[in-house]
């Protein structure tokens, strides 16, 4: 079992006029809560493999979160790579940057297509889809068309979503075409997008398989033979923050049940996972949509990390220690 790596991310304060009255302060890879020029507050102090504060760009995370997965997903190793935190704390930053400061997901397909292109002995076809998990019903973001999806699983196919589109990809600006046309199903109809893209998760999957190339020699038939597939997650969730209990009603406490649904279960997936070998417990895979895709590229040989996005303002304090806590269960 491969160990989960687990990170956390400080955004930069939206106000920085407005002082508050305790802070978050990063040294290292530990996170502490501070009283304002105050010493730490022992009690609310966490180290994670990594800890990024306000000054780290994509880039970095980058480099020691997200680069690994996918070169091993070029050798044939399953990847899931998400993104976790309250809504407005950066998950959408960090997966899809801005046009400074590209996010994992534009820099994880560059590098993909430009390390398959090192590779000369191996060909490879690379196929990309897109959905959307909203009120556990998934949609295709590649074709608006393609709503309310059902999970199957077959002896070929492993577990897979029936009916989304695959598009078959030769090039990372194919891509990036295909994911901002995505975007814009996924706002559709939609009276306001920020709340819908907070409510729901996003997978933005690529199935890479490869084969050894024929090389004419007769005795080179244990490497042409050699079919490798693997699956890459890179993953948006849903803002983790508690919906109110008043003033919450109808459409936005159903959603919230769904989202607490899926992000528990997804919780206990990674704590059960990170457990260790020592209890071959069951996992409960299949408690939610989100973890029962994820499945086959969470556990096993499969590569995994989680950057847990918090926000350093005093009014979010309550939910950055939820997020540091759910950051500490998964370690
Ligand atoms: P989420 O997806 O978690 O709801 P966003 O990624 O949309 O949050 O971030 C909320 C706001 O903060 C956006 O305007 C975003 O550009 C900004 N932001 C988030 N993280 C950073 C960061 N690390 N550096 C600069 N701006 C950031
Ligand atoms: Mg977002």
């Amino acid at each position: 079992m491969e160990k989960i790596c687990v990170a956390v991310r400080v955004r930069p304060s939206i106000s920085p006029e407005n002082p508050s009255a305790t802070f978050w302060k990063v040294e290292d890879n530990r996170i502490s809560l501070h009283k304002l020029h105050g010493s730490p507050i022992s009690a609310l102090s966490y180290a994670f493999d990594h800890v990024f504060d306000e000054n780290c760009s994509n880039s970095e995370v980058y480099e020691l979160l997200t680069k690994d997965i996918i070169h091993a997903a070029v050798d044939g190793f399953n990847g899931t790579a998400f993104a976790y935190g309250q809504t407005s704390s950066g998950k959408t930053f960090t997966m899809n940057g801005s046009s400074s400061d590209p996010g994992i997901i534009h820099r994880a397909v560059n590098d993909l297509f430009q390390k398959i292109n090192t590779i000369s002995d191996r060909e490879f076809l690379i196929r990309v889809s897109y959905m959307e998990i909203y009120n556990e019903e998934i949609n295709d973001l590649f074709a608006v068309e393609n709503q309310k999806l059902q999970i199957h699983e077959s002896l070929e196919r492993g577990i897979f979503v029936a009916g989304l589109r695959e598009e078959i990809v030769n090039t990372a600006e194919q891509v990036m075409k295909l994911l901002e046309a995505g975007e814009v199903n996924r706002h559709f109809g939609e009276t306001n997008m920020n709340v819908r893209s907070s409510r729901s998760h996003t997978i933005f999957r690529v199935v890479i398989e490869s084969k050894g190339k024929d090389t004419g020699s007769s005795d080179d038939y244990s490497s042409t033979d050699a079919i490798r597939v693997s699956v890459l997650n890179l993953v948006d969730l849903a803002g983790s923050e508690r919906i109110a209990k008043t003033g919450a009603g109808g459409v936005r406490l159903k959603e919230g049940k769904y989202i607490n649904k899926s992000l528990m279960a997804l919780g206990t997936v990674i704590n059960k996972l990170s457990d260790g070998a020592k209890q071959r417990a069951h996992i409960p895979y299949r408690d939610s949509k989100l973890t029962r895709i994820l499945q086959p590229a969470l556990g096993g040989n499969a590569k995994t990390s989680i950057i847990c996005t918090v926000a350093p303002e005093e009014i979010h304090t309550e939910e950055t220690k939820g997020t540091l806590l759910f950051a500490s269960r998964a370690k």
